[in-house]
């Protein structure tokens, strides 16, 4: 295990929470020394769920070691049946208390609670949350799904059934994406039976081997327990996840073929403007602009395709923490021309993003302080997040309205305010040269006071004792011409691309060979 400051994934038993706190009537059991309830706050806070995770931790001490912990944790599980009456539970240890071996299995076993106990084996040393979480999804289903012989059959007439698999809390736009699946199904003709394990109850979960097949929406959470459906129930999976326009096509002609509809009308009339966004002049603008990714395997893959067939970006670094997806994350590298880049170490991260010098980073909430540090336009688009990236307003990734919201926060970190081709229609325009006084009455003789032009504060490059590069009377006055707002940065770029070719002097020519080196 390494000491970090950073993590892309807590270790299992946070996986674990992430599933209890999705379902509606499970409670989860946790020996874990005190302090572990520090995990509360990535639901309450990050999160902002309105209530606390139903999560009883036996919050041992130091002191608490040479006596009997196993006594603490019978007492704990007790006290939270009594308390909290749930209709399923969960047992297991936290990272240190896993060190001290009670055995919550047997004593779950011995406690002669009356309501199914799952006791999981959570390997904290070598597995990490999402793997946590899929574990304890696929142990809960084992635990409570009724056996395939005892699920009611689909009446004649009744339209055909799935079941949603994998979002989960403190999931990235979970809740968003099963309503929008939800709704994109329904348009197809299609139930959802049961969505698990957010929202679900026990009984739920009982009733999941009613559906006809499963949507597995998060590969990393529901992939385990979608496959042991598929073997024991014989419910067939999808394999696409529906991110991205072309992706969300992909999806719906798969799930009319699982459930035997045709999909032509249902498709005709679900709309998404992401296509029609991608062709506009600003977007073309766009067109090769460097991207580097970096997140789970299911928005890392989804990112690279979207990013390469429907923005017309240039994917040139592609990776994921999953490791247990690393081979598709590789194969989709290799078909870009890349390497992927698989690890859990943030740093090796920043590095490959400096080396790479992206134009724009889609990553987790590590790359956004990354691609801020390097002064890069960054867009979140998989956990771990923060607080911001649970918006209060609807914000789906899947299906055509997630490709709407995909479009609108990969694009606009890139535009800046105002797009190149209005920087060069306005660039003579009496509005945007120095001369201009702080108001748009200019134009009819006004004469405010006039802004002072800050001077630039010399960059690290310029503190050096390098001999300064010469600025020639044209090429200032080129310069000049660039609206203020970004003259700093095409200052900064144009001696940065001189220094890189040896130069001494800047002339208009070497102002607009680095205007085209940059602007690739
Ligand atoms: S027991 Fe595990 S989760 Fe808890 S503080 Fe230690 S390392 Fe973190």
């Amino acid at each position: 295990m390494q000491l970090t400051v950073w993590t892309y994934e807590g270790p299992p038993h946070v996986g674990a929470m992430r599933i209890a706190t999705a379902l509606k009537d499970v409670h989860y059991v946790l020996h874990a020394p005190q302090g572990d309830t520090y995990a509360d706050l990535l639901f309450t806070m990050i999160e902002r769920r309105d209530h606390r995770p139903p999560v009883t931790y036996t919050t041992f001490q130091a002191r608490d070691l040479g006596k009997d912990t196993a006594e603490i944790f019978r007492d704990a599980m007790l006290a939270s049946y009594e308390r909290f009456k749930p209709n399923a539970m969960l047992v297991g240890a936290s990272c240190t208390a896993e060190l001290i071996q009670d055995d919550p299995a047997g004593l779950a076993a011995a406690s002669g609670i009356p309501v199914p106990i799952v006791p999981l084996e959570l390997p904290s040393y070598q597995k990490k949350e999402n793997w946590g979480a899929a574990e304890t999804f696929y142990q809960l289903v084992r635990k409570l799904v009724r056996p395939a012989e005892e699920a009611a059959p689909r009446e004649e007439g009744v339209r055909p059934r799935c079941n949603l698999l994998g979002p989960t809390a403190l999931g990235f736009r979970h809740r968003d994406d099963v309503r929008e699946i939800t709704y994109l199904l329904d348009k197809l003709g299609i139930d959802v039976n049961v969505c698990a394990p957010l929202n679900a109850t026990a009984e739920d979960i009982a009733r999941l081997g009613e559906a006809d097949f499963n949507v597995v929406m998060y590969p990393e959470i529901a992939d385990t327990t979608a496959r042991w459906l598929e073997r024991n129930f014989k419910q067939p999976r999808t394999t696409i996840v529906p991110i991205g326009v072309g992706a969300t096509r992909d999806f719906i002609h798969e799930v009319a073929e699982l459930a035997g509809i045709d999909p032509a009308a249902a498709l005709k009339e679900l709309e998404c403007r992401l296509p029609w966004y991608s062709r506009s002049i600003d977007s073309n603008y766009l067109t090769g602009k460097r991207v580097f990714i970096f997140a789970d395997a299911t928005h890392a893959l989804a990112a690279a395709r979207i990013a390469s067939e429907e923005l017309g970006y240039e994917v040139v670094g592609l990776g994921t923490y999953s490791r247990e997806f690393a081979r598709d994350v590789r194969a989709k590298a290799k078909d870009l021309g890349i390497e992927a880049l698989i690890t859990d170490d943030y740093l090796e991260v920043e590095q490959q993003v400096q080396d790479l010098q992206p134009e724009l980073v889609l990553g987790t909430q590590m790359e956004r302080h990354i691609a801020k540090r390097l002064g890069i336009a960054c867009a979140v688009i998989s956990a771990p997040v923060h607080v911001q990236d649970y918006p209060a307003r609807t914000s789906p990734q899947m299906g055509f309205e997630g490709a709407n919201v995909i479009f609108d926060d990969w694009v606009h970190p890139l535009m800046m305010g105002l797009e190149e081709h209005l920087l060069g229609m306005f660039r003579e325009d009496f509005e945007f040269n120095d001369d201009a006084v702080p108001s748009h009455l200019a134009m009819h003789g006004e004469t405010g006071p006039r802004v002072q032009a800050q001077p630039e504060k010399p960059d690290a490059a310029a503190a050096d004792d390098k001999a300064p590069i010469i600025w020639e009377p044209d090429a200032e006055k080129e310069l000049r011409k660039i609206p203020f707002f970004v003259r700093g940065k095409a200052k900064r770029n144009a001696e940065a691309f001189a220094a890189e070719k040896g130069l001494s002097q800047i002339t208009v020519e070497t102002l607009y060979d680095a205007k085209a080196h940059f602007g690739r």
